[in-house]
């Protein structure tokens, strides 16, 4: 009896003592990784205040019905993927899906449309959506997204759609622009009951998702990515010959400035986007890879030129939102905006093989030994660092053969040695990790010493 108590505190143990891990669809973003984390962050940050964008942060907490209002009542982020709870008020909140919602409704409570119109905003970090997790989809993801605000004119359009692809540009990735136009909400109600009517007849071929979508969010029908919806999409009548003119006359405009400034983009008929506020112009990033020479198969003839292949996957979108302030309260405010999705915009630049990121290697490993040692060390550590050399060190190992062994791992060119006697004569070990020479000079004038023969290895 007392056995068999025993053993089953022992499971209670184990089961409580078991080691934690993510959450579904979290991630944790490594060191190694966060090169290229802070590289595409700082030609964000570079290009956005080039071009007159402000910087803003919006909680990650906001009222649930701000989503519901703006994002939509029947899109898939309110209606399956919202992180959302009751306060302890029992106020219903959520965690931010996407940004725009935030930015505008700070933008009628900082009263932004009394200043200068456009206003133009950045934001970048960290949203969240209970999606269903597979590759390039996470429950916690950031993005990068900016919008202007109060302006109509097709010249706002073109700028977001642009500096999108500029920002691609100056991170190697080669990218193209699909862009199609959602028309007014008026012509857009028209063609939904033309597309209604479509699909119904074909019914009992589509997904179950869709089969909701059909009276639900009928525009979502276009983009599902199920072959036999796809197939029956290819017959579907095209939004674009239903639109109202003047939403005709300013994606021309746009289209045109598009091409003035050079940025590749296609028309794509079926790009409506997931969100209730879109209203004109719509687009989705797609990256364009082509395979590098050595993978193509040996059968291929010798003449062939690898074509580019879209990937499947959009690594931003967004378009214009002409209702969106009113809808939450505002002045009638024209919008335009996207959002660059981060994890894929690194993974982009993982695989383009272009890793511009740019990493400082380690120069110049400190050993010490002994206690004395150790505290000059971690004084001549700062003095290193402040004269802009990358230093590297490890108090927890006292042998002088496992600190030259790490400094051997870390490949620093120079190893530098201060034991008993050199604390008597004030003076440190130089040794050249390339052919073991060591030299003796003055501690004081290690700094020069080091820089002197770094400057051989630039
Ligand atoms: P959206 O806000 O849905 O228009 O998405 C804009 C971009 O954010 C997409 O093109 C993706 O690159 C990225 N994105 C959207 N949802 C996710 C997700 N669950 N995980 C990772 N990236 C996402």
């Amino acid at each position: 009896m007392v056995k068999k108590k025993q053993s089953k505190q022992v499971e209670k143990i184990k089961k409580t003592s078991k080691s934690l891990s993510l959450l579904r669809g979290f991630k944790d973003i490594l060191p190694e990784h966060m090169k290229y984390w802070q590289y595409a962050r700082n030609v964000a940050h570079e290009l956005f205040s080039d071009y007159g964008y402000g910087q803003i942060e919006t909680p990650i907490l906001e009222q649930t019905s701000l989503y519901k209002r703006t994002t939509g009542e029947h899109t898939d982020i309110v209606t399956k993927e919202m992180f959302s709870f009751q306060d302890r008020s029992g106020d219903s909140i959520s965690m931010r899906p996407e940004f725009t919602p935030g930015i505008a409704r700070a933008y009628i409570e900082h009263g932004m449309l009394n200043r200068p119109q456009p206003v133009k905003l950045y934001s970048l970090g960290p949203l969240f959506r209970y999606d269903r997790p597979q590759a390039g989809r996470y429950r916690q993801f950031h993005q990068l997204d900016f919008e202007i605000l109060g302006d109509e004119n097709p010249v706002a359009d073109a700028e977001i759609i642009f500096l999108s692809y500029l920002f691609c540009k100056k991170l190697g990735l080669d990218v193209v622009i699909q862009i199609n136009s959602l028309g007014q909400s008026e012509s857009r109600q028209e063609y939904i009951k033309i597309l209604k009517e479509y699909y119904k007849s074909k019914r009992r071929l589509l997904c179950d998702d869709c089969k909701t979508r059909l009276t639900k969010n009928t525009l979502r029908l276009l983009d599902c990515k199920e072959t036999g919806c796809q197939d029956l999409t290819q017959s579907a009548p095209q939004l674009i010959d239903h639109i109202d003119d003047d939403s005709k006359q300013h994606f021309v405009r746009v289209l045109e400035y598009l091409d003035e400034s050079e940025v590749p983009y296609e028309l794509n008929p079926y790009i409506v986007r997931g969100l209730d506020y879109y209203n004109r112009t719509a687009f989705e990033v797609m990256p364009v890879i082509t395979r590098p020479c050595d993978e193509i198969s040996l059968e291929v003839a010798p003449d062939f030129v690898p074509k580019p292949e879209p990937l499947v996957q959009a690594i931003g979108g967004g378009g214009r939102y002409d209702g969106l302030i009113e809808a939450i309260g505002g002045r009638p405010t024209a919008g335009v905006g996207m959002a660059f999705g981060f994890e894929r915009v690194i993974e982009a630049i993982r695989q383009s093989g272009k890793d511009k990121a740019p990493v400082k290697k380690p120069q110049v490993f400190l050993a010490q030994l002994g206690e004395e040692a150790a505290k000059r060390i971690f004084k001549l550590f700062e003095v290193l660092r402040e004269s802009g050399i990358q230093t590297r060190v490890n108090f927890s190992k006292s042998g002088l053969k496992q600190q030259l062994e790490l400094a051997d791992k870390l490949k620093v060119p120079y190893t530098v040695i201060l034991g008993q006697k050199e604390l008597l004569d004030d003076t440190i070990i130089i040794r050249d990790m390339e052919n073991g020479i060591q030299e003796v000079v003055d501690l004081s004038k290690v700094t020069e010493e080091l820089k002197k023969r770094l400057k051989s290895h630039e």
